[in-house]
């Protein structure tokens, strides 16, 4: 009787040690990336985008909700960092409105921990304001299409770059087109053909 109790009892061990592997297992497969990543360019905005907090919610991850719209910040050193410094070539759009904000040309290794770059690609997509939630004053850097925040830019570093700015971005917050993508299909629309 006891040997049955005792053989039970190592099988269920076992078949216990086979869940967890198997769990391990399938948590050490490929992460999804947190940057997106599209062979495709998005068609640009026309104009400002807005939508409620609801609508928000709907289209961004959670944590993309916190920064973009709840002026959060992602973690430094994190996946998103390890991902961003991978990257080649490319264009950087708004994870909220796909406006176009920067690309690889102005991206440089600041080591900060966050992606960075020396300006904006489109400067007209980008706003800027004053916040003091650190109890100073940092210079904010928004989406002037979707009014999403970004990051902040911090000047005068002596960075070996044109304008010695670094723009501290979340990278959580943006989507990447590498070289070589796609333009926005256009003339390609899921409109119907107008009646001839
Ligand atoms: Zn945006």
């Amino acid at each position: 009787m006891k040997r049955i109790f005792l053989l039970s009892s190592s099988l269920c061990l076992a078949g216990f040690a086979v869940i967890l592997y198997a769990n391990a297992e399938e948590k050490s497969e490929v992460k999804k990336p947190v940057i997106e990543v599209s062979p495709t360019a998005p068609e640009q905005p026309t104009g400002p985008v807005e939508r409620t907090d609801e609508e928000w919610k709907k289209i961004l991850t959670p944590e993309q909700y916190r920064i973009l719209r709840e002026a959060g910040t992602e973690r430094a050193n994190g996946q998103v960092y390890e991902e961003f410094k991978k990257h080649g070539g490319g264009t950087y759009y708004c994870a909220g409105c796909n406006a176009e904000l920067f690309t690889s040309n102005e991206k440089f290794d600041s080591k900060c921990g966050w992606p960075s770059f020396y300006d904006p690609a489109k400067a007209k997509n980008v706003k800027y304001s004053t916040d003091f939630h650190l109890g100073y004053a940092r210079t904010e850097v928004l989406c002037k299409v979707c009014n999403g925040h970004l990051g902040h830019v911090f000047e005068g570093e002596n960075f070996d770059t044109p304008t010695d700015k670094r723009y501290c971005i979340n990278g959580t917050v943006l989507k990447f087109v590498p070289h070589g993508g796609s333009a926005p299909a256009a003339g390609k629309t899921d409109a119907p053909a107008k009646a001839k």
